[in-house]
């Protein structure tokens, strides 16, 4: 098959042919008809990820058919549109059993720990727990772009910050997580501040649901005005970005017993920021992560989807083939474009 290949980091992937995977007993591989290029994806690449072993194929976002099924596969056939969580569980462990396979001990990733979706096919293990399947109204693309930061963010603020009618919902960074935030916050009542240094993506959370935005390059303090347009400060906020300003300023414009959501990865020089941990006291505020989203939590997703309260597909920016990914994937540090980037041409 082909597929996008590195065999360094930090060196420019290629398009190889190399072999087509095969299903594990309890697994599937999927016939790839799109992939979404996440920031993710170029943290692997740059090597910030320790689970990635080289050379490696990237791609984590997918949505696909499955092609071959392994013998102890009971729920899956040739031939079902799927789509799976970034984060697959092993089914047996403590976590798994809890139904929280978002945080597996034995967790894999595809495209960390294993080959990625930057190709024609992709290996899934233990398909029982982990595929979702895709409803027929749904295409491809939209169902790659949900596989990462849709979800997560879906979790952040209806399973983590627990977002409600009424609520001020504060989301720093307005790339693919935070407009997937502003979207589905707006869809369950809250009010939702956007808070971005691009007037461009400011203006995008408006039209999906922002009801107010701060620009953080035009105003001294951003979590001043952030509490200035909330009367006293968001409900819940999220750091969709995964920088030490940005999560401290989701921190700080809390308001009292408010909750924080960790979203934007941390990693590498970035991996242990600052924090107002007085504030945290005295204002008994929650700090909490989003790691993904279980495959049985896709259904709630999937039917505000289907009834048209969530829209992902306007989330998605352009749609490329695979040997322009490489470049993408190599840009994916720079912020420039506006909405989320899928591959569908293999
Ligand atoms: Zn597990
Ligand atoms: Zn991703």
């Amino acid at each position: 098959m082909k597929a996008v290949v590195y065999e360094a980091f930090s060196v420019p992937p290629k398009i190889q042919q190399v072999p087509d995977p095969t299903p594990e007993a309890h697994g599937v591989v999927v016939k790839v008809m799109a992939t979404g290029v996440c920031r993710s994806d170029w943290h692997g690449w740059v090597g910030h990820d320790p689970d990635i072993e080289l050379p490696h194929v990237p791609g984590h976002e997918l949505a696909g058919i499955v092609e071959a099924v392994g013998k102890d596969v009971r729920k899956w056939r040739v031939g079902d549109r799927v789509t799976v969580p970034f984060v697959g569980g092993c089914g047996t462990c403590p976590e798994c059993y809890s139904g929280n396979q978002q945080v597996c001990d034995s967790q894999f990733q595809p495209g960390f720990t294993h080959w990625g979706s930057f190709a024609q096919y992709v290996a899934i293990h233990q398909a029982d727990t982990n595929l979702v399947a895709l409803p027929e109204t749904l295409d491809f693309a939209t169902a790659a772009s949900l596989g990462c930061r849709f979800v997560t963010s879906f979790r952040a603020v209806v399973d983590q910050g627990k977002a409600s009618a009424g609520q001020w919902v504060a989301v720093h960074g307005c790339g693919g997580v935070g407009l997937s935030a502003i979207m589905i916050a707006n869809a369950v009542g809250a009010n939702v501040v956007a808070i971005d240094i691009s007037q461009e993506k400011l203006q995008l959370a408006r039209e999906l649901g922002a009801i107010a935005t701060v620009n953080a390059a035009e105003v001294a303090n951003v979590p001043e005005a952030v509490i200035e347009v909330t009367r006293g400060g968001a409900h819940v906020s999220l750091d969709a970005l995964g920088h030490p300003s940005t999560c401290f300023n989701s921190i700080s414009n809390l308001r009292k017993r408010g909750k924080h959501v960790q979203v934007g990865l941390m990693l590498a020089e970035n991996s242990t920021p600052a924090i107002p941990m007085s504030k945290v006291i005295a204002h008994e505020l929650e700090i909490l992560g989003s790691h993904g989203m279980q495959a049985y939590r896709y259904g709630a997703m999937l039917d505000m989807i289907q009834t048209g309260k969530l829209t992902p597909e306007k989330l998605i920016g352009k749609t490329i083939d695979l040997e322009q990914s490489i470049e993408a994937l190599m840009g994916m540090d720079r912020f420039q474009g506006v909405g989320v980037t899928v591959v569908t041409e293999f």
